[in-house]
């Protein structure tokens, strides 16, 4: 983390998880266990149809809330949808994009995160963009390349300007929901190389203000050796997000002084 120059972001994922009424109760525990977020922002990325309930629930606290995925056209035929406009009309703040399940069962592709990347802050939404590499990929040693790219074409037009509301997440695919986490010393390399891109593409200024976080098994427990890493600004957290005690303490990690 490197509080002088941008944000701490502690998000949850909850994936295909929680049923509307076990938003509420959800809330109220957090808000309980959570400390005063002095440093970092926490937010909670839900399933559409928890939304409003979140909304609701988080309205007096500091937590944002957050979409897991939107689709990149205004309005229209697109049966099953949900556009950026709607999530703004909902008081919804973030979106996930391009999280590797959605690339891996629902065919998204670098161009498709482009586009919906480009309706997310049309719309004033924050977008958290994943990119993150296989095992395969790891082991042929093509990681830092393969990253570079998901970054350059996910960014492909987007104006200096707007990358104050980017949020990048690394994710190594094979960390995800598996217990495997990245050493830390393995997620900031990829995590500084993100930022080598950015700087590339903006510039030195804009590189050092994007936060990039890490997500692949972050827990209560692994959180404080990679939050320390320099280029590591924060999780997307899966599994420990669902429950408030395991959440709680990684917002209470990322809250810490720094030495
Ligand atoms: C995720 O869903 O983005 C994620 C990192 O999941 P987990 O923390 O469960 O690995």
């Amino acid at each position: 983390m490197n509080r002088r120059y941008r944000k701490t972001i502690i998000a949850g994922n909850w994936k295909m998880n929680k049923l509307p009424s076990e938003v509420k109760p959800f809330a109220e525990a957090l808000k309980t266990l959570a400390p005063h977020a002095k440093w970092c922002e926490t937010v909670i990325c839900a399933p559409f149809v928890d939304l409003p309930a979140a909304i609701k629930a988080f309205k007096d606290s500091r937590v944002a809330v957050g979409a897991e995925n939107l689709n990149e056209n205004a309005s229209g035929a697109y049966t099953g949808e949900v556009s950026a406009d709607m999530l703004t009309d909902l008081g919804v703040k973030y979106v996930i994009i391009g999280h590797s399940e959605r690339r891996q069962y629902y065919g998204e592709t670098d161009v498709s995160v482009n586009k919906k990347i480009h309706a997310a802050i049309g719309a004033g939404l924050q977008p958290i963009v994943c990119v993150g590499e296989s095992l395969e990929q790891r082991e042929l040693g093509i990681t830092l390349d393969l990253i570079k790219l998901q970054v350059t074409t996910a960014l492909s037009g987007v104006e200096a300007d707007k990358m104050r509301k980017i949020v990048i997440a690394y994710e190594p695919i094979w960390a995800i929901g598996t217990g495997k986490t990245a050493t830390a010393e393995q997620a900031n390399e990829v995590c500084c190389a993100i930022r080598a891109t950015i700087r590339n593409m903006y510039g030195a200024r804009i590189a050092r203000a994007v936060s990039i976080l890490y997500g692949g098994s972050m827990n209560e427990k692994n959180a404080a050796e990679l939050l320390a890493q320099p280029d590591i600004d924060g999780g997307l957290i899966g599994g420990a997000s669902l429950v408030p005690e395991k959440f709680a303490a990684i917002i209470a990690t990322a809250n810490q002084d720094q030495a």
